[in-house]
């Protein structure tokens, strides 16, 4: 990848996407082509492939999709499978179609089976029943890994995979039903504190276990992966570490000031009871992150209480929206 070369990021307005717009840019590199949904329709075949065919870009980061946290998965089903799984099929396929040297598509910590050992390995995935809670989400992460695969097998494309776990950070949703635990404790914490309320509501027991990684730092990996990985074998991308939901809460009560109780709502649900992910493999070709958690969250409040100076944060629809990774 040259500063010169080309460069197509689908999902630039979502959490990943922008992150990595952001760091092409710092780092110089001036051919960025991105599309808005209504200006391309990635789930439209014919569109995708008229658009490789005239922008003809060198290298693609694959970040769009149709995101949200465990209710949102719920509650539309049809959405995370069938819009993400077409997206997966006609940008890997109109990019090998047209000459692109090298893709990068961006799955998920949450395609590993339920069940899998932890810190979950990557030879983990498909070896069991997946979390039903995001069922749809992962089989469709799962087939555009496996269209990777493919393609470089059949085509010798240079299409690699990498498997973020959990990420937060600017440009994240917030919206309170549909948005992934950190954002929305975030903002009910920030709301609470701004309401002198005593108690906030974190869904389910709040031992679930969960790893966070800063979006900064998923940027850096997207790069350091073009720039030196060409397997076909995915790649985790995260610390390796986590942290109870509870935990969670308490951190974020930290960086906020909020100083009132947490009530655990058992009528929602738990999900998988612990994902974190061995990042052996990355870390052996090099890389490793640089934002921890107290570090990130102060970073990420900034840019929350800034940007909610403008209303879009709040009234953003996680899900109207291409935008990166569960
Ligand atoms: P997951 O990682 O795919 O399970 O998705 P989430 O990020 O939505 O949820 C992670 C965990 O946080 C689950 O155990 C949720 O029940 C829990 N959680 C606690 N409070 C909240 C909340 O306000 N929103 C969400 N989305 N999850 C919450």
């Amino acid at each position: 990848m040259e500063l010169a070369s080309r460069i197509f990021i689908s999902g630039h307005r979502g959490l990943a996407g922008s992150a990595i717009e952001r760091r092409l840019k710092l780092e110089g590199f001036r051919d960025i082509i991105v599309r808005t949904r209504a200006q391309l329709d990635l789930r439209d075949q014919a569109a995708v492939d008229d658009f490789f065919a005239s922008e003809q870009p060198d290298y693609v980061f694959h970040a769009a999709g149709v995101v949200g946290g465990i209710q949102a998965n719920r509650s539309r089903p049809a959405d995370f499978i069938a819009d993400n799984l077409q997206m997966a099929v006609n940008v890997v396929d109109s990019a090998w179609r047209n000459g692109v040297a090298k893709l990068l598509f961006l799955g998920s910590s949450c395609i590993y089976p339920k069940l899998a050992p932890q810190p979950l390995k990557e030879e983990s995935l498909l070896s069991g029943p997946l979390e039903p809670t995001n069922e749809w989400y992962a089989m469709a992460k799962l087939a555009g890994l496996k269209m990777c695969q493919a393609y470089r097998r059949q085509f010798g494309f240079d299409a690699i995979t990498l498997l973020p776990t959990n990420l937060y950070g600017p440009g994240d949703h917030f919206d309170l039903e549909s948005a992934h635990v950190l954002p929305a404790l975030l903002r009910k914490i920030d709301e609470a504190h701004a309401a002198r309320a005593d108690s906030v509501v974190v869904w389910g027991s709040g031992t679930p276990r969960r790893e966070f990684l800063y979006v900064e730092d998923l940027a850096d990996a997207c790069l350091f992966a073009m720039r030196h990985y060409d397997g076909e074998q995915p790649l985790n991308v995260g610390w390796g570490t986590d942290l109870t939901i509870g935990e969670l809460a308490l951190e974020l009560a930290r960086v906020v000031g909020f100083e009132g109780r947490f009530e655990f709502d058992r009528t929602r649900p738990d999900g998988t009871p612990r994902k974190v992910l061995d990042t052996s493999r990355l870390a052996a070709l090099g890389w490793r992150p640089r934002v921890d958690l107290a570090t990130g969250l102060e970073l990420t409040y900034d840019w929350y209480r800034r940007s909610t100076a403008h209303a879009e944060v709040r009234e953003h629809v996680p899900c109207s929206c291409f935008s990166p990774s569960s």
